[in-house]
């Protein structure tokens, strides 16, 4: 990001606190604005009325009164940009156009094999954006994010040596996309995003937050005073790796062995099903192997609501192995919600249950008093919207309005200018 100049600074800040104040809805009148940010009135009316001319903040209906004139209430004006958020699975990838508060507008689901490499996997999402546009040439676009389920370098927006995306180590997703699009483009792990869309969507009181996606694969993404914390390679949450097992006997498909993964993640619990049909321990899990000759976590989770013996042990040993590395990272961590996402969810709560007892059992009284466990409430779509205000958040920063207000959208800067020092 360029650097300012120090006399433009106070100017920029200003302007940045009040929309984003009233983005969040934190303060909705001018007055709110004031108590909630010690900015004097004078500084607060001009940049009120500057958000006002740039489309972003506009007067709504009259506020409720404590005597006196009624306040006029202050809303952000959430059409005045688009984003489009893409999250990429192992084997699906979600595509989303959404208004500058996260919500999704258009969504579209795709069966889509990672592996295919990121030319081919982009092209197909080029092909997925330009569709989500067509309708809405008169919008601008803002921004746009894509989520990836491997470690990123968010500086760079490139994979770092991602175990389950081959052909993806290193590549340039924020070139080739920038190049495509002319728009800023934000790349990060699946989990930051779904832990940023859970948090955003759950108020002040989960800015404390551990997300832990268990899916096909484990791994997860912590939210500390309202910000994503990636550590100082983007490497922070990937908790799928971390060695819970001191015997060599259980290879990862990240090459190492005794990952919690390879122990707890869906294709280890798929993989142990085949192994507990040749040993005639389910009939359920036979049925489903003679039919199609293979069997998915999908499978493992019908099995638990359906009351398979071997399903259901199978999946309260992963809980189990889950929760007690959860137990001490809560310890380690203290957040005020621990939210699961991912396939895991399909289960019921068979999962969340044995997870709650097996963290409250073994953290410290302190932590876990008044953690809240619970299920995402968004689902498969809190990715793509973490992704938005992922993007929108930074587009509000100081630092990114001084690039862009001067111009009247971020549209219309070098993208670069928007994503460097990110
Ligand atoms: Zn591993």
């Amino acid at each position: 990001m360029t650097r300012r100049t120090p006399t433009a600074v106070d100017h920029y800040d200003a302007l940045s606190a009040v929309v984003r104040m009233v983005r969040s809805g934190r303060a909705r009148t001018r007055p709110e604005l004031g108590a909630a940010s010690l900015l004097g009135r004078t500084v607060i009316s001009q940049r009120v009325e500057q958000a006002i001319e740039l489309g972003l903040l506009e007067d709504a209906e009259t506020g409720p009164s404590s005597g006196g004139r009624a306040p006029r209430q202050l809303r952000f004006n959430a059409g005045r940009g688009l984003v489009l958020s893409a999250v990429l699975g192992a084997a699906a990838l979600d595509v989303a156009v959404t208004d500058l508060d996260a919500r999704v507008l258009e969504h579209r689901h795709l069966e889509w094999p990672i592996a295919r490499g990121p030319e081919e996997t982009l092209t197909a999402l080029d092909a997925e954006f330009t569709g989500l546009l067509e309708t809405r040439r008169d919008t601008p676009l803002w921004a746009i994010t894509l989520g990836v389920p491997g470690p990123v370098e968010f500086s760079t927006g490139r994979p770092s040596q991602p175990p389950i995306m081959p052909g993806w180590d290193g590549f340039d997703i924020r070139g080739r996309l920038q190049g495509r699009h002319r728009a800023p483009v934000w790349v990060d792990n699946d989990a930051n995003l779904l832990a940023l869309g859970e948090a955003r969507a759950s108020g002040a009181g989960a800015d404390e937050m551990i997300f832990v996606k268990v899916g096909t694969g484990i791994g997860a993404g912590l939210v500390s005073e309202g910000r994503v914390h990636r550590g100082s390679k983007g490497a922070a949450g990937d908790i799928g790796h971390a060695r819970v097992l001191e015997d060599n006997s259980v290879m990862c498909r990240c090459g190492r062995t005794g990952c919690l993964e390879a122990l707890a993640g869906g294709w280890a619990l798929a993989r142990d099903a085949v192994t507990a049909v040749h040993e005639g321990r389910s009939r359920y899990l036979a049925e489903i192997h003679g039919a199609h000759g293979e069997i998915t976590p999908a499978d493992i989770g019908r099995g638990v609501t359906v009351g398979d013996a071997w399903c259901l042990t199978a999946v309260a040993r992963a809980a189990e192995r889950v929760g007690s590395l959860m137990a001490t990272l809560v310890n380690f961590y203290n957040p005020a919600h621990l939210v699961f996402g991912g396939g895991v969810l399909t289960v019921g709560d068979a999962f969340l249950r044995v997870v709650d007892h097996t963290v409250r059992s073994r953290s410290l009284p302190l932590a876990a008093t008044d953690l809240v466990i619970r299920g995402s409430a968004l689902g498969d779509l809190g990715g793509v919207a973490g992704g938005a205000h992922l993007a929108v958040e930074a587009l509000l920063s100081a630092d990114a309005m001084a690039a862009w207000t001067p111009l009247g959208s971020p549209s219309a800067v070098d993208p670069d200018r928007l994503t460097a020092g990110a």
